[in-house]
């Protein structure tokens, strides 16, 4: 044999030995013992692709207690400062404090465990066999503007929590923790600023230092109310209360529709696809008033005149947009003095647009101020103020969590129909945060915002029941 034939001889059997070696090796690899342990500890397989899990992965019942949540939203309106049906629940009241109370107790009685932050952010937390991962959140809220209704925001949360029992008696173990979020003062009504408690979670800085000089309609800081409360007791930062972006996975928000449309089509479930940003400016206007019989028209500047010709540009500049998606909005007139006999020498106007695509409504918003500039000028009174108070971009909601939202609807059989979320929620927000999704349920006629406004039984069991499969899709992908 020649050498070289020889050294052939032992790289073929050297090759053939290694080829034979290979099935043994991916056994061994499959029989790697951490991940066996971590199948046995949590009786789910390891590599679940996501939203794998289904509503035949556990064979317990699937149920939602909708007549114990029906007690609880009836219980839960009780903390009103108004009589029922009408609910006022403000930020920081005696009422709002009891309401909280109510809610951490039935968040322990979940098993939850419970954590607030500075400003009064709720935090009931399930934890996952994979504690370590981003978790999973819903929630929503349960101020109430004055003489509003009781399902409004109140949804999401108490439908939260009956979704996680609805888990627990599913058998489900959760590998991603699932987390409720009570948001503090998603309504406007006591300060002024609407999804405070979201937009400090978002990290929004300027608001944390706005909030040392924000005081209420009676003059009390926000401090001082926030302390009554309980909270921010030994802060005057808040950027405790500001969360990483990642702390989450993914964040859903349950709530009523506010609008007629999915009553109307029959639809169980509306999956939002974007939420609307709204933009909202001050403008005011001055005049030299005068007596309504001795000047003459010539002579005048009416400054009501001006808001109101700029009032009919936000409806012109709104609908030249070409999209139903843009809206504006003068939902605050205020003449001065405000007498019949006298020339308004003074106009207060606030204007509230929005759009899902923020360039179009920023053009909007340009278009509002050159005209009111031009009407300033063409009546001779002066623009001494033209204030944009907000402009939040929109958000759009997270595909991977659409799909979920989607598909934990078609295996319970419900309807379900992709919309626009044209009011804006503390999901706004908390796309900022986490990759985010909204599911709606329908309401009567679409009220919202009043004592009429009611959710049936059946609609928010639909809601929890795709709320809570969802969430289970979601903690094990
Ligand atoms: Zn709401």
């Amino acid at each position: 044999m020649s050498l070289t034939l020889r050294f052939f001889h032992s790289f073929a059997f050297l090759f053939i030995f290694f080829l034979s070696t290979i099935p043994a090796l991916l056994v061994l690899e499959n029989e790697d013992s951490t991940i066996k342990t971590m199948q046995d500890f949590s009786g789910y397989p390891v590599d679940e692709p996501t939203h794998s899990f289904t509503l035949t992965s556990l064979s317990a019942p699937f149920s939602v207690d909708s007549q114990t949540l029906q007690k609880q939203i009836d219980e839960l309106s009780t903390f009103s400062d108004a009589p029922a049906p009408a609910v006022t629940r403000v930020l920081y009241t005696d009422k709002d404090v009891l309401a909280r109370r109510y809610i951490k107790n039935l968040m322990g009685l979940a098993g939850l465990s419970v954590r607030e932050d500075a400003v009064g952010n709720i935090f009931g937390r399930w934890d996952g066999y994979e504690p370590d991962l981003p978790a999973v959140a819903t929630g929503s809220h349960i101020d109430a503007i004055p003489y509003s209704g009781k399902y409004d925001g109140v949804v999401g949360v108490l439908g939260a929590i009956e979704a996680i029992n609805v888990l627990k008696r599913w058998a489900f173990k959760p590998k991603r923790s699932l987390e409720i979020i009570l948001f503090t003062s998603e309504e406007p009504t006591r300060f002024g600023i609407s999804c405070l408690g979201s937009r400090l979670l978002a990290g929004d800085e300027t608001l944390a230092k706005a909030l040392k000089a924000t005081v209420d309609g009676q003059n009390i800081s926000f401090f001082d109310a926030a302390r009554s409360a309980g909270y921010a007791r030994y802060e005057d930062d808040l950027s405790s209360v500001f969360l990483k972006k990642g702390t989450y996975s993914a964040f859903i928000e349950l709530h009523i529709e506010q609008g007629p449309i999915l009553e109307v089509e029959g639809v169980a479930i509306g999956i939002v696809t974007a939420i609307a940003a709204p933009a909202s400016i001050k403008v005011d206007f001055e005049g030299s008033g005068g007596h309504a019989g001795a000047v003459l028209m010539p002579n005048r500047n009416d400054a009501g005149l001006a808001a109101v010709e700029l009032a009919l540009a936000v409806e012109k500049h709104v609908l030249e947009s070409g999209s139903i998606d843009t809206v504006g909005t003068v939902g605050i007139l205020d003449l001065h003095p405000g007498a019949i006999n006298s020339i308004p020498s003074k106009a207060h106007m606030e204007i509230d647009t929005r759009d899902i695509d923020e360039k179009r409504r920023n053009t909007v918003i340009q278009k509002i101020h050159q005209s009111a500039n031009t009407i300033a000028k063409n009546r001779r009174v002066s623009l001494s103020e033209f204030k944009i108070v907000n402009q939040d971009p929109p958000a759009l909601s997270e595909k991977s969590i659409i799909e979920a939202m989607e598909a934990a609807s078609k295996e319970l059989n419900l309807t379900n129909k992709l919309m626009i979320s044209r009011a804006y929620h503390d999901s706004l927000f908390m796309a900022r945060i986490s990759p985010m999704g909204m599911m709606f349920i329908p309401c009567y006629k679409g009220y919202s915002h009043k004592p009429e406004e009611y959710a049936s039984q059946d609609d928010m069991e639909n809601g929890v029941m795709v709320l809570a499969l969802t969430l289970a899709k979601l903690s094990m992908s």
